[in-house]
């Protein structure tokens, strides 16, 4: 009997049920052309869960993904929901999630199509070839030491704490090597070691567990100068690891080269292979409901899903293939065509990519 891997849906609002539909359709696609065997089982999340549950992230939600190999989620939030106290927000249910789900590491491709190159702000020459991932510690450094308010001499400040400790840092760092070992083999530790402790630790550790992947090329890059090199020879990057605050910054930086949210996947992933998987933009309130949402972002999530925690990349390989091929024939959704007269809806493009997979 073929291994069944198991799938948790996790739908959201707004947009979210419409671009996670058309990803099961590619799901449903991949099993039928490739022989895998998936399980998906549904639960509610976000303010939909607030609404039939009265809270963003019910137990038996956490339950389902708990038994999953994999997660998919849509978006979660809305006006609807953002008046609410704290803790009956959807986005309250976003952190609670990763940290229930011991996510401690944030993925974010950034691939420009070439027949989206004029869609970027920057030239297309410099855009060429770009296909890089930024790999973000989620659970550390500034965003979660310790805080404080108090008087000093010039009167009130106040202090944020950068704190990582050697299992932090190793457990991501290791985790980079491996997933440069599955792309081009290049690996950039970004830091500030010239200024900050952390980042000399940081620094330190990259360099002790290096010589364990032999057939990975680590360069240190200081952040500031990451920021640039971004921008000037983004082709040159295959695999970035950094810290919390600065992988925040960078990940939405490599994100703009790429032109639309409508594009962008990621992966949010624990130990082994265990990860969550969902598209970077939101529920889209204003595009909700309309079937104008672009589901590509959702479905190269999927990919990643395949290629992250399955080792199925056969078929990730295959539904990339089909949105380039798709992209390629000129067909667009609404946030990505130039002649807006002309676009297709979110069930249109789910159909013209499941068309295209092909074994
Ligand atoms: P958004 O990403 O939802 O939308 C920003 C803009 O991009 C909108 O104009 C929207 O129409 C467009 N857009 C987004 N995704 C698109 C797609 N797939 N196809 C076409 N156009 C798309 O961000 P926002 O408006 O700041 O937030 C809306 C809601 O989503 C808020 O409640 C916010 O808290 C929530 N949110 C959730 C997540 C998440 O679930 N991970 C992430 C970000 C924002």
């Amino acid at each position: 009997m073929a291994d069944v891997k198991k799938i948790a849906v996790i739908a959201g609002d707004g947009i979210g049920p419409e671009v996670v539909a058309e990803a099961e359709k590619v799901l449903k696609r991949t099993e039928e052309l490739f022989g895998y065997s998936f399980e998906t089982e549904h639960a509610l999340f976000g303010g939909i869960a607030i609404d039939e549950k009265g809270t963003p992230l019910p137990e038996e939600t956490l339950e389902v993904c708990k038994r999953a190999d994999a997660v998919l989620l849509g978006a979660v939030g809305g006006p609807k929901w953002d008046s609410n106290p704290k803790e009956l927000r959807p986005e309250t249910g976003l952190l609670g999630i990763r940290k229930a789900l011991g996510l401690f590491s944030n993925l974010r491709p950034a691939v420009v199509f070439d027949c989206l190159k004029d869609a970027s702000t920057l030239k297309p020459e410099v855009l060429e070839g770009t296909d890089l991932m930024v790999v973000r510690e989620l659970t550390g450094g500034i965003y979660f030491g310790d805080k404080l308010r108090r008087q000093g001499e010039h009167g009130e400040e106040a202090v944020d704490t950068c704190v990582y400790n050697v299992m932090e840092v190793e457990r991501i760092v290791r985790q980079a090597f491996e997933i440069a070992q599955i792309r081009r083999k290049k690996l950039a530790s970004v830091d500030k070691a010239n200024v900050l402790e952390t980042s000399r630790l940081w620094r330190e550790v990259v360099n002790r567990v290096a010589p364990d992947y032999p057939d990975v090329e680590v360069e240190h890059v200081l952040v500031d100068n990451c920021a640039m090199q971004l921008l000037r020879r983004p082709s040159s990057f295959d695999v970035i690891v950094t810290e919390n605050m600065f992988g925040d910054i960078l990940s939405d930086e490599a994100a703009m080269l790429t032109g639309s949210i409508g594009m962008l996947s990621s992966a949010s992933m624990g130990e082994g292979s265990f990860g969550l998987f969902e598209p970077v933009h939101g529920s889209a309130p204003d595009i909700a409901g309309q079937n104008l949402a672009n589901p590509i972002a959702t479905i190269l999530s999927l990919a990643l899903m395949f290629r992250m925690t399955f080792g199925y990349s056969d078929a990730a390989d295959a539904i990339e293939a089909a949105v380039a091929e798709v992209l390629n024939a000129g067909h667009r959704t609404g946030d990505i065509a130039v002649d807006k007269s002309k676009a297709i809806g979110t069930t249109a493009m789910g159909d013209l990519i499941v068309a295209a997979i092909r074994k």
